[in-house]
């Protein structure tokens, strides 16, 4: 890469760090078409001093969370097409494999498959310990019980991807300059205006924040949450192997030797080699492996977390210290010090797997630096609080390629996108923080936990325990104490799973509650299951303060609703209406209750559980000047009276005339329950007669106690998310972040009745084409197991029966208790969605039979 001195006075977007992240942001910008994109590092160019200078470059594809692998498997592919200065491929498609040393790993393993079948990455087997050494000799076969290999996994190096891919920017009319620290960002009128470097001015109008383990000082600067950690990370390279003499490589002529030596010092000539045979992973000792030439490099994520302070992280001098690396800590390779790994030390672990790098001295030995996030997830997007910012952090080598690709395209088109359609993003949406994730107290403490688990068997429904747990409580918190509530964390909320104090309850209905003896029944009590049936046959009280809750008020806010909503929002002051909210092309963000409380004045009611500030961060954006959005989440406390006898119960203490004629469904009223002023709507996410009740959150506690109090002659039970969860599933209410999401139309969801073509919406084109069969490629489809005993858990393949190939994934799964089956919701081409079809779903290692069904099942 020529270094390109001179700073350009404007740009269209300026990106900060030229790493992997900034560097395939640049190729992606500019293969859309951009030439006026200008990228600056404090660094040199390629080899910046970032983490990308130092990674070993590993690229597994697999991982349970569906943006990653998509991210992976493009990457890849782009990678493969890259050539590097010595005119090789950048991708070493070497293959990958992950071994299990113990029988949980192997059932982990198999999910692997499951999960890689699911998201569409090539060809995963399960291996046999004599096949895994087939394929890597030097793996004492002793030590495994089996391998996972995905044949297209492998190994890039991130400075020669970042040289061919800002070669290619550079191209297409991108400038890069090195050597030039970002100091800040000029803010006019809450809009991005320009970046000041330590070497002048660049204007603007966009900046895109790809600076990884310095992410967090620009945000607080610029007041907004970025949060990522810095955390330190261990990678070794051996002095050469007598085994690997064969694989020796003399790197030095390399183009890129001479820069990367600078920067790196003798490690660069290790570094900048690949592997001639698969990438290993041994995660059941948290550790990782891959040759470079005759030396094998050894990763460790085998130590107790060690988060440095991001205001003690220094710049990139190539002269002096690297902030991106820390002195190796021999303590922490040598002595067993990772918290559920306490009695092998990591060096112990590699000398068993690999008995070859045994003895041997560790030639090159740094602490790395790499970010983290609060879900392990990439933190990026535009960010709510400034037009014009965007972020990419906490992105991994392997990732980068397809985070770009999807960020460019959002930052073009609108929506984030691969080339296979849509991707949604919630989960990794910059916005999608609450406040109490933008402390250090808490990025510090959950950036090691995430550490902590990056390699251990994490069960789907895992949530944090120990460390910053009761962060948000309920006004119901202490009632759900007294009644011994299994309290999980969510956006920070402690939001009751079910009730201990509901056990008396499962002898009643035990017949309809088959147990659970699989991974499915970790994190699951029959609780769930009673808690569930009695509300469908008798009442029960469910705590939604922590739904997403929106105000729109001002004179614009009639005409604003509608512009948000697919649905006729013409309602009367107390109408109550179910609706769908769209992006640009049609992809549902969200489905949403709207109540009109005035002339003036709607309540938007939503779910997103842990990420449902997105919600509120796109209504805002949307919003014109007449129209105020206010997020009152946390200033309205709210729960729902359901079930047959929910009338009669709060008939006993409502001052309103709660009959089907006074009160109709989906209507609105305030009156009084007691003392205590509410405002009510009549509908209930169970499915059952229900009334849901609104109350300033300082009344929350008391409104709580006068319902149950009422409840007590019809035996009105509190229940938890695990019986609401498996209450709506069975009625086909959906559920967004899981059967919904950007990735799907209106008509794809089924969810047509929805949408009033006669009014104008955001993404109404998009949604009209799929009113008229274009753009439905999938269509949702409601699964039962033919077992009546089975359950399962989402986010595995649905597989067609007479080919065996995987035609969609679960998006949810929870019994029916009522329905006496498993319920799950997929998305299926059109040739299989029809009521009747017979499909499997690959779960644990089994395939089960499943029917397509008319929904909804009750
Ligand atoms: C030891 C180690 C091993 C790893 N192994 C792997 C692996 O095998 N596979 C994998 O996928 N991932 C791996 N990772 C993670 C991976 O390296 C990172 O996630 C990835 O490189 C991050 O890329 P980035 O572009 O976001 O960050 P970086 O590469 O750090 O780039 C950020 C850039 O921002 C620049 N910058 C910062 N502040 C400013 C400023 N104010 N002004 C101008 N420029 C600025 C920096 O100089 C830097 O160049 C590893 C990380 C480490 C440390």
């Amino acid at each position: 890469m020529s270094d390109e001195n001179t700073l350009p006075s404007d740009a269209g977007t300026v990106i900060i760090g030229a790493g992997i992240v900034g560097c395939n942001l640049a190729y992606q910008l500019t293969e859309l078409g951009r030439d006026d994109v200008v990228v600056v590092d404090q660094g040199p160019m390629p080899t910046t001093g970032g983490s990308s200078s130092h990674a070993p470059g590993i690229m597994f594809q697999t991982a349970e969370p569906k943006e990653l692998s998509k991210f992976a498997n493009y990457s890849r592919q782009l990678y493969s097409e890259l050539e590097g200065r010595d005119g090789r491929q950048a991708y070493n498609e070497t293959g990958g494999i992950e071994v299990a040393r113990s029988e949980e790993r192997m059932a982990f393993l198999q999910r692997r498959v499951e999960h890689a079948t699911a998201w569409g990455i090539p060809d995963p087997q399960l291996l046999t310990p004599e096949e895994v050494t087939d394929h890597l000799p030097l793996v004492d076969e002793s030590q495994i019980l089996g391998g996972y290999y995905s044949p297209t996994d492998g190994q890039v190096s991130g400075v020669i991807a970042c040289d061919a891919l800002a070669r290619e920017a550079m191209d297409r009319g991108a400038t890069f300059v090195p050597h030039t620290r970002s100091e800040d960002v000029e803010v006019v009128d809450g809009s991005v205006k320009a970046v000041v470097t330590e070497r002048g001015t660049i204007d603007c109008d966009e900046v895109v924040v790809a600076t990884n383990i310095w992410a967090r000082q620009l945000g607080e600067k610029l007041g907004v949450h970025l949060p990522v950690t810095p955390v330190e990370h261990q990678y070794t390279m051996t002095e050469p192997l007598d085994e690997l003499a064969d694989s020796a490589v003399d790197i030095t002529d390399h183009p890129l030797f001479e820069g990367y030596e600078n920067v790196s010092g003798e490690k660069a000539k290790r570094l900048l080699v690949g592997p001639d045979r698969p990438i290993l992973r041994d995660q059941d000792n948290a550790m990782y492996y891959r040759n470079h030439g005759d030396a094998y490099g050894i990763g460790s994520y085998n130590h107790e977390p060690i988060v440095p302070d991001p205001q003690d992280l220094g710049g990139n001098d190539p002269e002096g210290e690297q902030g991106s690396v820390h002195e190796f800590t021999d303590y922490h390779m040598e002595n067993p010090t990772h918290p559920d790994r306490p009695h092998k030390a990591p060096r112990r672990a590699s000398d068993e797997l690999l008995p070859a790098t045994a003895d041997k001295d560790l030639e090159f030995k740094y602490n790395g630096m790499f970010a983290e996030s609060p879900n392990g997830l990439p933190v990026m997007g535009p960010v709510q609080e400034l037009d014009g910012l965007w972020t990419a952090a906490a992105i991994w080598v392997t990732h980068a390629g397809g985070a770009a690709k999807a960020l460019a395209e959002w930052m073009e088109n609108g929506v984030p996108r691969l080339p296979d359609g849509p991707i949604d993003l919630a989960h990794c949406d910059v916005n999608r923080f609450d406040d109490h994730e933008g402390s250090w107290d808490f990025a510090r403490d959950i950036g090691g936990e995430e550490y902590r688990i990056v390699y251990n068997i994490m069960h789907p429904k895992w949530v944090w325990e120990g460390k910053q747990r009761d962060i948000r409580r309920t006004p119901m918190y202490h009632s759900h104490m007294e009644y011994d509530a299994e309290l999980w964390a969510s956006a920070g909320w402690e939001e009751p799973q079910w009730f201990e104090s509901n056990a008396d309850l499962v002898e009643r209905y035990s017949d309809r509650i088959p147990d659970r003896n699989g991974w499915e029944g970790v994190y699951w009590s029959p609780i769930e299951g009673a808690e569930h049936l009695h509300v469908r046959e008798h009442v029960g009280l469910h705590d939604m303060t922590a739904f997403n809750k929106m105000e729109v008020v001002g004179p614009e806010a009639s005409e604003f609703v509608q512009h948000l909503c697919t649905n006729d929002m013409d309602l009367d002051v107390g109408q109550v209406r179910y609706t769908l909210m769209c992006n640009e092309e049609g992809g549902v963000r969200a489905d949403i209750t709207v109540t009109r409380t005035g002339d003036d004045r709607y309540l938007l009611l939503t779910t997103g559980r842990e990420v449902g500030n997105n919600h509120v961060a796109w209504v805002r954006e949307q919003a014109p000047e007449g129209a105020v959005v206010n997020d009152v989440t946390s200033s309205l406390a709210a729960m729902v009276c359901t079930g047959p006898d929910a009338r009669n119960v709060l008939s006993k203490v409502a001052d309103a005339d709660l009959s089907d004629d006074a009160f109709p469904f989906f209507t609105s009223q305030q009156f009084y329950i007691k003392n205590v002023p509410v405002t009510a709507l009549r509908v209930s996410y169970a499915g059952e007669l229900g009334w849901e009740l609104y109350t300033p959150s300082e009344y929350g506690e008391r409104l709580w106690e006068h319902v149950l109090e009422a409840g007590e002659e019809y035996d009105i039970r509190p229940y938890g998310n695990g019986a609401l969860d498996s209450l709506r599933i069975e009625k086909g209410f959906r559920l967004w972040g899981e059967d919904l999401h950007t990735e799907h139309n209106p008509f794809e969801a089924g969810l047509d009745f929805a949408v009033d073509l006669d009014t104008d919406f955001i993404g109404k084109d998009a949604v009209a084409a799929a009113a008229n069969g274009d753009n439905i490629s999938h269509e949702v489809a409601c699964l039962t197991l033919d077992d009546p005993e089975a359950a399962i858990l989402d986010d595995r393949p649905v597989l067609d029966p007479e080919t065996d190939e995987a035609i969609g994934y679960v998006h949810s799964a929870e019994y029916g208790y009522s329905t006496g089956a498993c319920v799950a919701y997929t998305y299926l081409p059109p040739s299989h969605a029809d009521p009747g079809t017979d499909v499997e779903i690959l779960y644990e290692g089994e395939k089960y039979a499943a029917t397509v069904r008319e929904e909804p099942l009750i």
